[in-house]
């Protein structure tokens, strides 16, 4: 798997801010173990140094991040019923707006939900109406944060990369199409919009995560995503171009 040290933009942020952050963990029907839990906090803290560069604040430092964690799937999609309606299944966790708190099940890899959902949160504080595409690819992206060698490393999501590369090789994508259009609510688009958006938001961070940063300011004055692309890339032309390059040119050596 390649790996990539976060240098720099965010490696800079990480290392000035010291405070501690706390995540409040509720276990129910299962144990959390100290290691998982100190785990967690390590990336947390990075996290929240990255969302604090994103949105020039440090307010993210103090946020009360809570996570519940059920030992049973079937009362994890009890919890998604009740919130979202919806039956829950395919889905590992969830983060609650209403109560500003994660919910997910115990399976092996649930540290990676832990992080993903709590990269909701952080958004949610930080621009409440952000586009679902932006929820997911930041979340997508957060989760493949881990810890090697006492450092904090991301990794490439190869399955996502690798449709989006499969897409682009048959012809470029439409990201105008992308961003205007509202499909998440049709199950069988969901897997493409989840690679899409975190596609987007893997090109920005190793392409010059400023542009992110500035687009995220740019929406957060009420403009919409090609609007704050167009201001803050140069030309959404010219994103889409570049985009489309980049994965057919498969730069991005995830095979
Ligand atoms: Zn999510």
């Amino acid at each position: 798997m390649i790996k990539y040290r976060l240098i720099s933009f965010f490696f800079l942020f990480y290392c000035a801010g010291a405070v501690s952050q706390v995540v409040e963990f509720k276990n129910v029907g299962c144990r959390i173990s100290s290691k998982d839990i100190s785990y967690v906090e390590r990336i947390v803290r990075f996290e929240s140094a990255l969302y604090n560069n994103l949105f020039n604040t440090r307010s993210n430092d103090s946020l009360h991040i809570k996570v519940t964690v059920f030992g049973n799937p079937d009362e994890y999609r009890g919890v998604f019923l009740n919130e979202t309606g919806g039956k829950g299944h395919g889905t590992n966790g969830f983060y609650s707006h209403r109560l500003n708190e994660s919910f997910l099940y115990k399976r092996p890899e649930y540290l990676q939900t832990v992080v993903h959902e709590i990269s909701h949160c952080m958004l949610a504080h930080n621009f409440s109406r952000a586009p679902r595409w932006l929820q997911e690819g930041m979340a997508e992206f957060c989760e493949t944060l881990t810890i090697e060698d006492n450092k904090i490393v991301f990794s490439a999501q190869r399955s996502r990369i690798n449709s989006v590369v499969h897409t682009v090789k048959g012809q470029p994508l439409k990201l105008r199409e992308f961003f205007n259009s509202n499909r998440w609510g049709e199950k069988a688009q969901t897997p493409v919009l989840y690679d899409i958006s975190y596609a987007v938001i893997y090109y920005l961070i190793k392409k010059n995560p400023n542009t992110l940063k500035q687009m995220l300011s740019y929406m957060g004055e009420g403009h919409n995503s090609i609007d704050a692309i167009e201001y803050s890339y140069g030309g959404f032309y010219n994103f889409e171009n570049d985009f489309n390059r980049f994965y057919k040119n498969t730069l991005v050596k995830v095979f």
